[in-house]
């Protein structure tokens, strides 16, 4: 399952989460995949480009907001003894925000490189919040780093996985914990090259690592949790009749993201389409809502609009009633 930066936008939002992990482990073994929280890759990105314009102010400033935003969480939601050991670990991670705003600045530049390691941070901190947040509940659970589990190319900013390397630490790394029944908390969007060097999979790719993820684990299904109902027909903003379509394949929604769907990462349908696992598409404040299902046409039927039955509890319009 993977979490998207709103869905753990805030404290009351990663409860929400936790609560949903911890009813869904009842029912199957859980992954979970977690974005930075929500707008902190772009506060990250504003400071690295703010630093190599020695613009100290502005990156000063991020970092007293990422503090402000991931304390608060921890305070809210995190027992004493997980908080005496988060506390000290969020100032480190600072300390390390700070130290590359420091070289940016000195060096006026940033590298794809280098920006990498800075702009996953926010997966860094949300991953060992949410686990830390989970066993506060009493739920065993383990933040991994995406990037001691993901390898990649070095094409920072986008960089592609290495599929064997990947999968089988992916296996060597999550199914011992997995079998412990402890819930791992990964990374989204971070992997690192055989080198070890920190490495991002692109913007929103945090689907993308949950694909990746699932694919090497042969999960039963992969769980997309965002802020919408699903994959709709059109931009329920542009279209007033929108809605969710149901079922959908695999070749359709590479299909539509070709024509600007944004509901899934483009690259991240892939994996999961290899192994034939069906990706979901769940709204995180709309549990009612069954979202999209997205498959290989297995059943066969026919793909004109006429085959998807309206969601009515999931249209736009009618939500606006609520
Ligand atoms: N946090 C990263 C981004 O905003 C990855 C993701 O959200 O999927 O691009
Ligand atoms: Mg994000």
């Amino acid at each position: 399952m993977k979490f998207g930066g709103t869905s753990v936008g805030n404290a009351e939002r990663i409860e929400r989460v936790a609560r949903l992990v911890a009813d869904c482990s009842r029912e199957a073994d859980l992954v979970v995949v977690v974005s930075a929280l929500g707008g902190v890759t772009e506060l990250l990105l504003r400071a690295a480009t703010a630093a190599s314009h020695r613009d100290v102010e502005t990156w000063k400033k991020v970092g007293r907001e990422l503090d402000e935003a991931h304390r608060e969480v921890a305070t809210r939601l995190l027992s004493e003894n997980e908080k005496a050991v988060l506390l000290p670990w969020l100032a480190l991670q600072l300390k390390t925000f700070e130290d590359l705003c420091s070289g940016f600045s000195l060096v006026r530049e940033v590298t794809p490189r280098s920006m990498d390691s800075l702009s996953s941070l926010g997966e860094a901190l949300s991953a060992t919040l949410m686990a830390a947040v989970l066993r506060s509940r009493g739920i065993q659970s383990q933040a991994a780093d995406g990037a001691e589990i993901i390898v990649t190319d070095d094409r920072f900013g986008n960089a592609s996985p290495l599929f064997e390397e990947t999968d089988a630490r992916t296996r060597a790394r999550l199914l011992p914990q997995i079998e412990a029944a402890g819930i791992p908390v990964v990374t989204g969007f971070r992997g690192a090259t055989r080198a070890g060097i920190c490495t991002t999979l692109g913007r929103g790719a945090s689907d993308y690592t949950a694909t990746i993820l699932g694919a090497a684990l042969d999960a039963g299904e992969v769980w997309i949790w965002t802020d919408v109902d699903g994959v709709m027909t059109a931009d329920p903003r542009l279209v007033a009749g929108a809605h969710v379509i149901p079922e959908i394949s695999y070749r359709e929604i590479i299909e539509l993201s070709f024509f600007g769907a944004r509901v899934l990462h483009a690259k991240a349908i892939r994996p999961a389409m290899k192994k034939n696992i069906p990706v979901l598409i769940r709204n995180t404040f709309r549990l009612e809502c069954p979202g999209t299902r997205i498959g290989p046409s297995a059943s066969g039927r026919p793909t004109g609009r006429s085959r998807h039955h309206l969601c009515f509890e999931c249209r736009p319009d009618q939500r606006q009633r609520e």
